[in-house]
């Protein structure tokens, strides 16, 4: 900490990510990237014309001498097309990570505070600590489901992840729209980071509630992690107050080459969906081959398992996990500390991973009196 630190700046809370080793192969189960490439496209899209220019640039590569296009119209219209909604509806971020801070602070603040799970996304405490904004927590249940009930009539902002991270669970619309339908006064988000994995989008709802905001992402189900690019869709209203929120910060915030391969990413909804497929496969014989070695393991609807052994500490697991060459991430956290949260991989190194722990277990067994 310098002597310069402003007193703002020292009350930050700031969320920690997860590891991006560089150097030695991980197995990497850490941060819910997908194992698969992006679209065919996206690299198309990118290198289109690659040495016909005289410099040998491609013309996407040369154009980054210009500031990309504050309106992001090509992916602002991309993303319209797919959902079936006007382009006012539509605002994009460096991460939705990004789109959840314009949404923030857009509409909350000492008078809008926001209300949220206990156990959920930690940026959103992150986000409101930057921001000044009053944040509460609602427990989940002990099995981790979320009951909607306090969140109705409760008179403040409300964010929900749906599916929940780092849980997985899904609630099911009708919950979603009773919470919208009770805080007519107030703006529910819902993130739905995870929902290509098998949870049900609330955009469905926005015809029917003007006051929710659904928020996606193109890092997990559609490979672009590296990218940096998420999106929110709403009522055009809404979305011209996130706009101002954007414009006060970063009107170029979504850089040129981003851009185009979200947007060619979104065009091919057949590739999401074959990779989306497999790795929902993946996840469901994982977690079989979990639950038969004594794991409790949530019913995810997500590209990642939220597990617990019968026989290891969720510390010891992880660190002995991390031995053998596989990461995954966990949370020294009141109720979810034995819980590893393990983002699925490829077939082959979601194979290697269960062997790895059918090793632990056995010796875990082993070693017990
Ligand atoms: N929401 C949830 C629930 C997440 O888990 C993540 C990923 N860390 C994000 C949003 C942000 O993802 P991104 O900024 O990569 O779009």
């Amino acid at each position: 900490m310098s002597r310069f630190l402003s007193r703002a700046g020292s009350s930050l809370l700031p969320y920690t990510p997860g590891e991006q080793p560089q150097g030695r192969k991980w197995i990497k189960l850490n941060t819910n990237e997908s194992p698969y490439p992006p679209a065919p496209g996206v690299a198309a899209a990118i290198l289109a014309g690659y040495g016909k220019e005289s410099a040998g640039a491609p013309p996407e590569i040369a154009s980054l001498r210009l500031y990309s296009d504050p309106e992001e119209r090509i992916l602002v219209e991309a993303i319209a097309a797919h959902f079936g909604v006007k382009p006012e509806q539509v605002i994009v971020g460096n991460g939705s990570d990004e789109v959840l801070g314009f949404a923030f602070r857009a509409f909350c603040d000492g008078d809008a505070p926001l209300v949220s799970a206990d156990l959920t996304y930690g940026f959103y405490p992150a986000l409101c600590g930057l921001y000044g904004i009053p944040y509460e927590t609602i427990p989940l249940n002990e099995d981790f489901t979320l009951d909607t009930k306090p969140y109705e009539n409760c008179g403040k902002n409300v964010i929900i992840a749906n599916p929940n991270a780092p849980t997985g669970l899904a609630l099911p619309l009708s919950a979603i729209a009773g919470v919208a339908e009770s805080n007519p006064d107030r703006v529910v988000m819902v993130d739905e980071a995870y929902v290509d994995f098998g949870g049900e989008s609330a955009v469905s709802l926005l015809g029917e509630y003007g006051n929710l905001v659904v928020i996606q992402t193109f890092s997990k189900s559609r490979s672009l992690a590296g990218a940096r690019v998420g999106f929110a869709i709403a009522g055009e209203e809404l979305i011209a107050d996130m706009n101002r929120a954007r414009c006060s910060f970063n009107p170029y915030n979504v850089n040129r080459l981003s851009m185009l391969a979200a947007a060619a990413a979104i065009r091919d909804d057949a590739y999401t969906k074959e990779c989306t497929g497999r790795i929902c496969r993946t996840r469901e014989k994982t977690a079989a081959a979990l639950r038969k070695l004594g794991f409790t393991v949530t019913d995810s609807r997500t590209n990642f398992l939220f597990a617990k052994s019968g026989v290891m500490s969720g510390k010891e697991y992880s660190e002995k996990l991390r031995e053998a060459g596989i990461l995954v991430r966990r949370w020294d956290k009141e109720r979810i500390r034995e819980y590893v949260r393990i983002s699925i991989g490829s077939e082959e190194e979601m194979e290697t991973f269960v062997e790895v722990t059918e090793k632990l277990v056995r010796e875990a067994a082993a070693g017990r009196p």
